[in-house]
């Protein structure tokens, strides 16, 4: 199969105001300062001062407060408040399904104003919690392993459908300023943000950076860009572009050691190779270590040639291995590697230098591998009362938390 084109539909103009949720009113979320001065001009009058100063206002309610709706915003005039809650939203996007797994895993399935559905999964730690959020409708490139694999890409996410996926998330944990609470001094579970849900994020690069940027403003959201880690399946050109304009972490979904097993099973590697990938990986302006993901598939890369293989590929990049126990979804090609093997595996990378740990699958109990709960959903739409959605997956991409 060849390695897909970049970008199925354009990216989305930063800065536009478009409908998020099934009210159809242009939202209001993922706007900066600039877009929302835009919007407040003509509403409100006054001089360039005011409206810079309203519009500050209106971003510090909807990205640092999390309202979800204009009557909440205080220090805003109600006259304002009236015009903007008239012609525009901020709004949600639908809930379709939640779920909560017995070890505190929680997943999202969203829909959108145009009705495309994904999906967002918060992982909580003991000191920590990382929410792993989607960037593309489907995925273009069909890596072998991967449930989202088997959904043909139908579109782009826009900066604030990525964002929105970070709001509903502090929603439903509860996690926003309270005033009297220390102007946001609360204790966040939510800490980290992985960009390794449904989709390759730097084949929508543009959307993705500026949903970072906005997610990263003091002002709003506020996420440290060592909380954020972006992960690619191997788009070589973009690699550098997101360590210099982005300064996040990297993860590369590397799943293989030689090229000919890895053109198989993650099938951009036929565009940009093993060599390529590493290259970009040296040159990558972050100095913190990159993380290679690697899931453990039975027979097929989990031998101890490969990891001795995989210690040298890696022996001049600043890397630390996450070996991830593959959970198969219904009709996987694939089955997980023994524990004994793992173990194995581990042993070899981590006597050659690299931290491997094993991650430990969660949410098991609910549709927890990267596009199940989408595809249940549709299941049971289609076979009311069908609940038996079978053993939920940990997906190698979106159950597990760095
Ligand atoms: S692993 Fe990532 S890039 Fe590969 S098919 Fe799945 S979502 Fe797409």
């Amino acid at each position: 199969m060849p390695a897909a084109e970049p970008l199925a539909s354009p990216p989305v103009v930063p800065g536009s105001a478009r409908p998020l949720a099934a009210d159809g009113r242009p939202s209001l979320i993922g706007l900066d300062v600039d877009a929302l001065s835009d919007i407040v001009r003509p509403l409100d009058g006054g001089d360039a001062k005011r409206v810079r100063l309203r519009a500050r206002q209106l971003f510090h309610w909807i990205h640092h407060r999390g309202a979800a709706d204009f009557g909440s915003m205080s220090t805003l005039p109600e006259k304002l408040r009236r015009s903007l809650a008239n012609g525009f939203s901020v709004a949600r996007p639908e809930i379709v399904a939640a779920q909560v797994s017995a070890d505190g895993t929680r997943k999202w399935l969203l829909r959108f104003a145009d009705g495309q559905q994904v999906e967002s999964v918060f992982i909580p730690e003991e000191d920590r919690g990382a929410l792993c959020i989607s960037t593309q409708v489907g995925c273009t490139l069909a890596c072998t392993f991967c449930h989202t694999g088997t959904m043909p890409l139908v579109r782009n996410l826009g900066p604030a459908e990525i964002l929105a996926q970070i709001l509903v998330a502090r929603d439903a944990l509860g996690e926003w300023p309270v005033p009297g609470e220390g102007g946001g001094a609360v204790r966040r579970l939510l800490t980290n943000i992985v960009v390794m849900g449904m989709g390759e994020p730097l084949f929508n690069y543009d959307n993705i950076a500026a949903a970072l940027r906005l997610a990263m403003d003091d002002a709003g959201l506020a996420f440290s860009r060592r909380r954020i880690t972006l992960s690619t399946s191997g788009v070589v050109p973009r690699i550098e572009q997101c360590g210099r304009e982005l300064g996040v972490g990297l993860a590369i979904s590397l799943h293989a050691v030689r090229d000919e097993l890895r053109d198989e099973i993650v099938p951009i590697n036929r565009k940009w190779n093993i060599e390529a990938l590493l290259d970009a990986c040296r040159r990558y302006p972050n100095r913190r270590p990159i993380t290679f993901e690697y899931v453990m598939l039975a027979g097929v890369n989990d031998s101890d040639d490969d990891a001795r293989a995989l210690v040298r590929l890696l022996a001049d990049v600043p890397a630390k291995v996450n070996l991830i126990p593959f959970n198969p979804w219904p009709g996987a090609p694939y089955a997980c590697s023994s524990n004994n093997r793992i173990r194995a595996f581990a042993a070899i990378v981590e006597a050659g230098g690299h931290a491997s740990p094993v991650r430990t699958p969660r949410g098991r109990d609910i549709d927890a591998a990267c596009g199940q709960l989408k595809t249940s959903s549709i299941r049971r739409r289609r076979t009311p009362g069908d609940a038996a959605a079978g053993p939920a997956g940990c997906a190698p991409m979106s159950v597990t938390a760095l």
